[in-house]
C-alpha cells in the first residue's frame, strides 16, 4: 500500500549542516542498559531501526572521558582510541541501512561520581555529585586549566567520533548529564568569573564547545546541540525563557537545535503522568529563533499528531526515543500506509528500568528489543515454521496473544482459545485502573494482528479443561492462563502466611479490578509488591472517597518505578489525594477491626484500625490445567499431542513485559533445538583480555599471542600496536 498524501511532509528530506537526513523521522539518543558491555547488540539494535526508517539513528550518551564516568550504569564510551572500533560496529549497522548516525558525547560533571575511575568529578562549582544514586562523593570546581583541559578532551572525543563514522556529533547539555548544561544553570553555577554571573557568561563553555566540535569535525560532518528545554524549577534553575534566549545567541552556531525536558524523568514521562505531545508549550517558539532543523520528543505515535508538529512551524524532526523502541519500524510502517500495524509504545517505561537496572533494555511492546543480535529476533520478520505442527494457545492475555500471533506470523495453524468474552487478559482489566489506559495498547496491537492472520482463530467463551484439551488433538499447547493475587499476605516480606482472624474482610487486587468494594470506609492497603498495583488501587480507593492507608515494609510507596522514574511523582499524588502513607512498615496480623504491625528495623509492634485490608503481595499461578494435563500425560500420544507449556504469567507471574516476551520465545523457539539448559541459548560478548607483555587485547576463545607473553619477533620490543583505525583486532567478538 502507499502511504496517505497527508504524510508526504514526513518524508521530506532535511538538511543538516553537510548531511541530508532522508526524511523527518529522528531516533534521538536513548540509553539502552547494553552499552559498553554488549556493544555488538546495540549496534544490532540501532541497525534495525535505521532499516525501520529513522532518517537519524543515535547513540545513548557516550563518555567522552575517563575523569567523568556514571558507573555503575551502562553507557558507551569514547576514551580512547580502542573504544573506535566498537563505535564503527554501530555506525556501520546504521548506514548500511541509509540512516545518518549520530552521537551524544558526554561530560557528566557534577552527575558522574566517577566510582570505577576514581578520579575527582569536576563542575563549576564544588558540590555533592547528583545522580541516581546518593554516592557520597563530591565534585571540585574547574579553574581556567581544567576548562581548557576539558575542551581538548571534548574536541579529541569528537575526532574519535568522526574516525568512527558518525555523521552527527553532538555537545550535550540536557537532561543534567552534560556539563554545558550544569555551567548554564544558575542553581549550579556560582562562579564569579567568565564562566559565570550574566547568562552570556554561564553560556559561554556551551558556545566554547559548539565552536571547538564544528572546528574538529571537518567539513562532512555535523554539529547537533541538545539542550535542556527547561529544568522545572522555576526561576532557581535554568528555565524556559533563558533557553530559548540561549538559543538565539548562538542560532546558526550548530547545525541542528535538540531540545529535551531535565532531568531525563521529566522528559520521559510515564503515561501514567503525562501524554503525547505534552513537551510542546517548551519547545514551541524556538524555530522562530534559528534557520537550523529543530527536533524534539513527545512520545510521538500517532501520524497526524508528527504532521501537526510540523505544519504548526513546532519541530521540523519527530524526534523519538520510546516510539522507536516500541516499533523501530514506525516510519516505514506510515510510509507504507500500514498505520494500523504501529505498535504503539505504552509509556510504562520498562525499557528506562533496563538501564537503571543495568540490565539489556526491554520493552513491553516490542519483545525482540535488545535481543535482535543475541537471539536473532527481528521485530518483523519470523523464521518460517518448519512443521505442519498445530498448535492450541489457552488463554487471550499479553502472553496468548503474543504466542499466538508470533506463531501465526511462521505460519503455523494456531487456535486461540480465551474463556472470557474478551481478549486482554489482565491489560484490559489493569487499563481500567487510573491513568494506565494506554497499557490497553498492547492487546490492541495484537488483535489487530491476528485480524490479519487467517491461520489463527480465536474463541472467546471457551474456558478448556484438560478433558476439552485431549478431544482436540492439537500438535502442541500453550498453556496461558495467568495468575491471581494472592489473600495471605505472603510476599517478600513475610515468607509464610499472616494470620487472619475471623470476620476479616481482606481484598486482592482481582477482588477491586473485577467490580468488588470494600463494606466500610477505611481501607489499608499493604503494599509488598512494590511496584505499580499498590500504589494505583490506592489511588482508585481514594478516588472513591475511602479513608486509605498505604503501609508498607519499604522506604517509599511504589519502590520499584524508581526504575521508571515515576515513583516520585506516584508519593506526590497519593499524598495529594489524602493517602496516609506508612513506610517501613510490616502488617503482621489481620482482624476485623484492623491489622498489627511490626516496624521493620525495630520490630516495635503497632497497630492500625480499618475496616477492611488490600493486600498487594505476591501472585501464584494459574497452574492447574498444566497439573491436569500432565496427570494425563499417558493420554497424550492418543490425542496427538506432543508437548504442554505454560507461558506467561502461568509460568511464573511478573511483568507485561515478561508475559508477552514468554509468549513471543515460545513462538520464536517452537520446533526449535531443545533448550535443556546445557549451553548458553544466547549469544554474549565476553571481554577480550589483554596480553600481559604487548598490551594487545586477544579473543579469549582462540590461541593468544603466541609465546604467550613473548613477543613473536623476540625482540623484547613492546609492539603495543598503534590503536586499531580500521576496527580489526582490538576487540574482536568472542564467538
Ligand atoms: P498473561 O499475563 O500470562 O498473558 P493473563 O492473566 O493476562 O496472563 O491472561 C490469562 C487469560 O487466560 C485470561 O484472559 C483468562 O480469562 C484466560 N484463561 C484462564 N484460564 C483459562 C482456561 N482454562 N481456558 C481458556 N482461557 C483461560
Ligand atoms: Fe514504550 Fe514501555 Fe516499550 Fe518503553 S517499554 S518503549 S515505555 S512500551
Amino acid at each position: 500500500m502507499a502511504r496517505d498524501p497527508r504524510y508526504d511532509i514526513l518524508f521530506e528530506p532535511v538538511r543538516i549542516g553537510p548531511k541530508t537526513a532522508r526524511n523527518r523521522f529522528y531516533q534521538v539518543p536513548h540509553c539502552n542498559g547494553m552499552g559498553y558491555r554488549d556493544p555488538a547488540a546495540l549496534a544490532a539494535m540501532r541497525g534495525i531501526k535505521a532499516e525501520g526508517g529513522w532518517a537519524v539513528v543515535c547513540t545513548e550518551e557516550v563518555e567522552i572521558h575517563h575523569t567523568s564516568e556514571i558507573t555503575p550504569f551502562i553507557e558507551l564510551r569514547l576514551w580512547d582510541d580502542r573504544d573506535i572500533p566498537v563505535m564503527e560496529r554501530m555506525t556501520g549497522a546504521i548506514q548500511a541501512h541509509g540512516a545518518l548516525a549520530g552521537i551524544e558525547l558526554c561530560y557528566n560533571g557534577l552527575s558522574g561520581s566517577n566510582l570505577h575511575s576514581r578520579e575527582i568529578p569536576m563542575g563549576p562549582q564544588a558540590l555533592p555529585i547528583s545522580t541516581f544514586m546518593p554516592d557520597p562523593v563530591q565534585g571540585r570546581r574547574m579553574d581556567l586549566e581544567d576548562i581548557r583541559n576539558l575542551r581538548r578532551w571534548h574536541s579529541s572525543a569528537v575526532r574519535r567520533a568522526v574516525r568512527a563514522g558518525f555523521d552527527i556529533v553532538y555537545v550535550y547539555a540536557a537532561h543534567g548529564l552534560g556539563l554545558p548544561q550544569q555551567f548554564l544553570s544558575r542553581r549550579l553555577n556560582d562562579r564569579g568569573d567568565a564562566y559565570g554571573g550574566s547568562l552570556e557568561n554561564r553560556a559561554r563553555l556551551l558556545r566554547e564547545l559548539i565552536e571547538d566540535t564544528k572546528e574538529a569535525v571537518g567539513d562532512d560532518c555535523a554539529v547537533a546541540v541538545r539542550i535542556a528545554a527547561d529544568e522545572l524549577c522555576g526561576e532557581a534553575g535554568l528555565h524556559k525563557e533563558e533557553v530559548h534566549e540561549v538559543i538565539a545567541m548562538m542560532a546558526e552556531l550548530p547545525d541542528l537545535w535538540d531540545l529535551a525536558l531535565s532531568d531525563w524523568d521529566n522528559d520521559s514521562v510515564t503515561s501514567r503522568f503525562g501524554g503525547e505531545g505534552e513537551q510542546e508549550p517548551f519547545v514551541a517558539g524556538v524555530k522562530a529563533l534559528t534557520t537550523r532543523p529543530v527536533v524534539g520528543v513527545g512520545r510521538f505515535t500517532s501520524p497526524d499528531t508528527m504532521v501537526s508538529m510540523i505544519r504548526r512551524g513546532v519541530l521540523d524532526m519527530i524526534g523519538a526515543a520510546r516510539p522507536s523502541i516500541a516499533d523501530p519500524f514506525l516510519p516505514r510502517k506510515i510510509e507504507e500506509g500500514r498505520l494500523e500495524d504501529i505498535r504503539e509504545c505504552i509509556g510504562c517505561n520498562i525499557c528506562v528500568a533496563g538501564d537503571f537496572t543495568m540490565s539489556p533494555i526491554r520493552c513491553t511492546q516490542n519483545p525482540t528489543m535488545g535481543e535482535e543480535w543475541r537471539r536473532g529476533w527481528h521485530p518483523e520478520i519470523l523464521r518460517a515454521r518448519e512443521s505442519e505442527a498445530r498448535v492450541l494457545v489457552v488463554g487471550a492475555g499479553p502472553a496468548g496473544l503474543e504466542c499466538a500471533q508470533a506463531l501465526g506470523k511462521r505460519g503455523y495453524e494456531v487456535a486461540l482459545a480465551e474463556a472470557g468474552m474478551e481478549a486482554g487478559g489482565r491489560v484490559t482489566r489493569e487499563s481500567r485502573l487510573p491513568g494506565l489506559a494506554a497499557w490497553a495498547r498492547v492487546r490492541d496491537y495484537r488483535l489487530q494482528q491476528l485480524h490479519g492472520l487467517a491461520n489463527v482463530e480465536l474463541y472467546f467463551d471457551s474456558a478448556l479443561g484438560a478433558g476439552d484439551i485431549l478431544d482436540f488433538g492439537f500438535d502442541h499447547v500453550a498453556v496461558a492462563t495467568g495468575c491471581h493475587w494472592r489473600r495471605d499476605g505472603v510476599a517478600r516480606h513475610h515468607r509464610t502466611p499472616i494470620p487472619v482472624a475471623d470476620g476479616t474482610a481482606v481484598l486482592t487486587p482481582d477482588d477491586l479490578m473485577a467490580g468488588g468494594r470494600p463494606a466500610g470506609k477505611t481501607v489499608l492497603v499493604y503494599d509488598d509488591d512494590h511496584y505499580y498495583m499498590g500504589g494505583v488501587l490506592a489511588e482508585l480507593l481514594a478516588d472513591e472517597g475511602f479513608a486509605v492507608t498505604l503501609a508498607t515494609p519499604a522506604a517509599e510507596v511504589s519502590a520499584w518505578t524508581r526504575t521508571t522514574m515515576e515513583q516520585h511523582r506516584i508519593q506526590a499524588r497519593l499524598i495529594e489525594k489524602g493517602v496516609t502513607i506508612r513506610p517501613h512498615t510490616a502488617v503482621t496480623a489481620l482482624g476485623p477491626e484492623g491489622v498489627r504491625t511490626a516496624c521493620v528495623f525495630t520490630g516495635r509492634e503497632g497497630a492500625i484500625g480499618c475496616d477492611a485490608v488490600l493486600l498487594v503481595t505476591a501472585r501464584l499461578p494459574e497452574e492447574g490445567l498444566v497439573e491436569d494435563l500432565k496427570a494425563r500425560e499417558e493420554d497424550w500420544a492418543d490425542a496427538g499431542i506432543a508437548s504442554v507449556r505454560a507461558i506467561g504469567d502461568a509460568f511464573a507471574p511478573g511483568t507485561i513485559a515478561a508475559a508477552v516476551y514468554s509468549g513471543r520465545k515460545y513462538a520464536e523457539t517452537l520446533d526449535g533445538p531443545p533448550d535443556t539448559g546445557d549451553t548458553v541459548p544466547f549469544r554474549r560478548e565476553l571481554t577480550a583480555l589483554e596480553d600481559p607483555v604487548r598490551g594487545l587485547t586477544v579473543d579469549p576463545a582462540c590461541t593468544p599471542v603466541r609465546g604467550s607473553g613473548r613477543h613473536p619477533d623476540s625482540s623484547g620490543r613492546r609492539d603495543r600496536a598503534s590503536p586499531s583505525r580500521g576496527g580489526t583486532g582490538r576487540a574482536r567478538r568472542a564467538r
